[in-house]
């Protein structure tokens, strides 16, 4: 992102240290939601990258990743999608599952919710370890749907999350604000 916005989002992010356990700092977006003038920077910043990778869908990751997809897909004129964690969603789905530091964990869609044809921007918060993007374009993909790209508000760069994505990604765009 351009510098100014850059620097307003970052402001806007809280380092919550040893939470929810030891040694992990956990990034706070509750003020950014909380100041208009960020939070529709944001929305105007991803809905920009709605027209730029030609989406004609936007999927949100569940939890935080509901709360910025909406107002862009509004924004973008587009369709909201949720990417929801095993056991919610109440139509006929698909389901991937990915490994987590410790077991595993589970994320479904929609059967029905794309089709071919259609492209994809998702979108997030955090960028950590990538396991939750990655299961969640092996999920787009079987859909029969086109990655248009993922963006996210935060990229944790001393994790590999970039690199696991890469495969995934297949030449589409990561982009991080
Ligand atoms: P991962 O699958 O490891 O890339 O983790 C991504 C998901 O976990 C995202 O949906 C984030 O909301 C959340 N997450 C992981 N690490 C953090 C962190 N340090 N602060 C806030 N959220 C995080």
């Amino acid at each position: 992102a351009a510098e100014p916005l850059r620097s307003l989002l970052l402001s806007r992010i809280a380092d919550v240290p040893d939470y929810p356990k030891p040694g992990v700092v956990f990034k706070d977006i509750t003020p950014l939601l909380a100041d208009a003038k960020a939070f529709g920077a944001l929305t105007d910043a991803l809905a920009e990258l709605c027209q730029r990778y030609h989406a004609d869908k936007v999927v949100g990751l569940e939890a935080r990743g509901f709360i910025l997809a909406a107002p862009v897909a509004v924004r973008a004129g587009l369709g909201f999608v949720p990417v929801r964690k095993a056991g919610k969603l109440p139509g006929a789905t698909l389901a991937q599952s990915y490994d987590l530091e410790y077991g595993s964990a589970e994320i479904e869609i929609h059967a029905d919710a794309l089709r071919p044809g259609d492209r994809v921007l998702v979108i997030d918060d955090v960028l950590a370890t990538g396991g939750t993007a990655e299961a969640s374009l092996q999920l787009i993909r079987r859909t029969g749907a086109a990655v248009a790209g993922v963006a996210v508000l935060l990229e944790l760069g001393f994790l590999p999350g970039r690199e696991r994505l890469e495969k995934a990604l297949a030449g589409a765009p990561l982009e991080t604000l």
